[in-house]
């Protein structure tokens, strides 16, 4: 009898190869730069009990503290209170050339019934398709783990959106015009749980 080895034998041996992955793909670094909006003499969406400029400096700071996966790098457009222009920041985005952009703000409204958070993404930019998924994974990851109810993924024309070559997700935290999101957004351990979510949400980045 011939000392084969059996057709079967073979044939599992190559789909159990088809299933190994390099190494690269698992190793994978991921770059996301946090843009924490305005800055410096752009104090942003104001209230009497804080700027928009410092709640979410004080997030994208949580964000880059709690970031504990060496595959992830969080890079930011800044870390202080300093004034940095649009073209300025998606200048320093395309240089890094990052996997994410996500640039977050807190809204401001003249009713002051209006609540929640609302996210955004260019009507047209180079990576749209990829900024639609991605911004909608996100919302339905903070509709899991934060308190406050989010609107559907929406288009608009924002310079950052607009000028990053890579995908880009514009985040309105919460309305600093309303009072119980003021203080959802103004409170440290809220804070902390905003931060948790993008970070979580990061890891799980493909
Ligand atoms: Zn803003």
């Amino acid at each position: 009898m011939k000392k084969s080895i059996p057709l079967f034998l073979i044939c599992a041996a190559l789909v159990s190869f088809a299933f190994v992955k390099p190494d690269t793909k698992t190793t994978k670094q991921i770059n996301v730069v946090i843009d924490a909006g305005h800055g410096g003499t752009d104090f942003g969406a104001t209230s009497s009990s804080g700027t928009e400029k410092l709640i979410v400096e004080q997030i994208t700071t949580k964000i880059k503290f709690l970031n504990k996966n060496e595959n992830v790098v969080i890079h930011l457009t800044r870390n202080e209170d300093k004034y940095i222009s649009l073209s300025d920041r998606t200048a320093i985005i395309n240089n890094i050339k990052p996997d994410l952009v996500l640039s977050l703000h807190v809204n401001q409204s003249a009713n002051v019934a209006k609540s929640g958070m609302e996210f955004y993404v260019a009507n047209e930019s180079a990576a749209s398709e990829k900024s639609i998924l991605i911004a909608n994974a996100l919302r339905t990851k903070f509709t899991q783990n934060n308190t406050l109810k989010s609107s559907e993924v929406r288009k608009a024309p924002f310079f950052i959106l607009k000028k990053s070559e890579a995908p880009a997700v514009l985040v309105e935290l919460g309305y600093m015009s309303n009072l119980d999101d003021r203080e959802y957004l103004t409170n440290d351990l809220e804070q902390n749980k905003i931060a948790a979510t993008i970070v979580a949400f990061i890891s799980e980045l493909k």
